[in-house]
């Protein structure tokens, strides 16, 4: 018998038309093409892996049956990809079970009514224009390149010129706090505009997003949100650790996510930590972002760290000797924000006591910057952290006992105490009831191995290390 494709596949979509809402219709199946047909096997292009995943993910019985019964028991559904990236399908066949439908009730945000209020729109005659909520100051020509950077910096160019277009959908700069994640995609965010003025971009952090959908949630007005997130072209989210755990906000930001990802619109995120080591965060939403690129801005090395203050220095028009800058980008290792903060202070000290900057003013700032710092970070709260989290008595850190749990944490704590303090492990150890040097080297050794083979315990680490720089911060 000879069948003709396009009436195989309309006869299928007559099925699953019957089986799926209208949106769930037109967003996932119109778009489909037939492309090939074979003795028992259908071969559909779908735009992206999105769309494949999605596909696969929430109406795989339904394909199956659709398929059977137009092909046969044997029938089996073939996908191609169109985007250049993944030319290669992956089939899913008739053997393929154990998924089940979650489409509907996520489905039913996007059933929004059309008009739009947003958070953002400035009212104007025309079509509603986008306030970017970017700022101006941050570009690409003030970002200093160096190693550190440099695959996210030239991945952040890449995009600019094509958002959408590249294989870096979405993009995820990663690392910590302080390395210019925000400059960066905030840059991005400026490019795109005025290398398109046409396209709306938007820069939100993720703290600002979820207090628009718990607001909107409130208001029955959820809909609108996520319509009018669906008007953007480049969709800039900062700081997507913040999400973890929040499930509502997360289920609402992978609909947003998958329908502009699918529209070819541009994602950009960060977070303070790579992907696959954000905890609380769905499993599909992580997968989604392993689709594009994740690229992690890490310290600035030395000669970067003085490009970056010299060129902060120009634009505050603050002059300094070159022993001084040297001198700063020399003890102001981990953090640009601390840098900047060391320049700020120096003019504002030598403006208001009238000294000239020097070596020795460049030292009493930074002794007190450092120690404005370091102020919270005593072996003392480490101890106290670390007993908190496992739940053991601080006292027995410095006693003798041998019990599992408190070795453990009293381990830990020299481990840490050794990382994020300036102690000597002489002064650590006497802390933890006067032992030795070598006990505080062999604890460490003993977490370090713990760390590369248990990722329970390395996870438990990062929250206690996380905790401990976030106690800082909020001074
Ligand atoms: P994060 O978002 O990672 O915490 P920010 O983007 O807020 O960090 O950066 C902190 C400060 O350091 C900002 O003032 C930013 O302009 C500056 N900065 C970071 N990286 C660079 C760089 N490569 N060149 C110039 N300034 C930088
Ligand atoms: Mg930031």
């Amino acid at each position: 018998m000879i069948r003709d494709i396009n009436s195989v596949w309309n006869n299928c979509l007559h099925t699953i038309r019957k089986n799926v809402n209208d949106q769930s219709f037109k967003t996932w199946f119109e778009p489909i093409t037939p492309v090939q047909l074979s003795q028992d096997s259908l071969t559909i292009q779908v735009p992206n892996k999105i769309f494949y995943e999605w596909l696969e993910e929430h109406y795989v019985s339904l394909l199956k049956m659709t398929i059977r019964k137009e092909l046969g028991d044997a029938g089996k559904l073939e996908y191609q990809i169109r985007t250049a990236e993944l030319q290669n399908g992956r089939g899913v066949n008739g053997d393929n079970r154990g998924k089940v439908s979650l489409a509907e009730d996520r489905e039913e945000v996007n059933l929004g009514t059309p008009d739009i209020k947003n958070p953002f729109v400035i009212p104007g005659i025309q079509k509603p224009r986008l306030d970017s909520q970017l700022n101006p100051i941050y570009r690409f020509d003030n970002f200093i390149e160096g190693d550190c950077n440099r695959l996210p910096r030239s991945a952040g160019i890449a995009i600019a010129k094509k958002p959408g277009a590249t294989a870096f959908n979405p993009l995820v700069i990663f690392g910590d706090v302080g390395l210019g994640k925000t400059h960066l995609v905030q840059a991005i965010g400026n490019k795109v505009q005025e290398n398109f003025p046409n396209k709306s971009v938007l820069y939100v952090s993720a703290e600002k997003f979820t207090n628009q959908i718990v607001q909107s949630i409130k208001n029955h007005t959820t809909n609108d949100l996520v319509n009018f997130y669906q008007m953007v072209d480049v969709l800039i989210v900062d700081d997507i650790q913040f999400l973890a755990n929040k499930t509502k906000t997360q289920e609402i930001f992978f609909h947003i996510f998958n329908q502009l990802h699918q529209n070819g619109k541009q994602l950009v995120l960060t977070s303070d930590r790579a992907p696959k080591d954000l905890d609380g965060m769905e499993e599909r939403m992580i997968s989604r972002f392993k689709w594009g690129l994740s690229a992690d801005l890490t310290i600035p090395e030395f000669e970067t760290r003085m490009a970056i203050l010299e060129s902060k220095m120009m634009r505050e028009g603050i002059e300094l000797p070159d022993d001084v800058v040297e001198f700063i980008c020399f003890n102001i290792k981990n953090n640009i924000r601390e840098l900047e903060g060391v320049l700020v202070s120096l003019a504002a000290q030598s403006s208001l006591a009238n000294r000239n900057i020097d070596i020795n003013l460049t030292k009493e700032v930074i002794k007190k910057f450092i120690k404005e710092i370091n102020k919270e970070i005593t072996v003392e709260f480490i101890q106290k952290l670390v007993a908190d989290h496992f739940q053991v008595p601080v006292e027995k850190l410095a006693g003798k006992t041998r019990k599992r749990s408190i070795v453990v944490a009293r381990q830990l704590s020299m481990y840490l105490a050794k990382n994020l303090t300036n102690k000597s492990l002489k002064s650590i150890g006497e802390m933890f009831g006067g032992r030795d040097h070598s006990t505080v080297i062999y604890s460490c050794n003993t977490v370090q191995d713990l760390l590369d083979t248990d990722p329970a315990f390395k996870d438990d680490v990062h929250v206690l290390e996380r905790k401990i720089k976030l106690s800082l911060n909020e001074k």
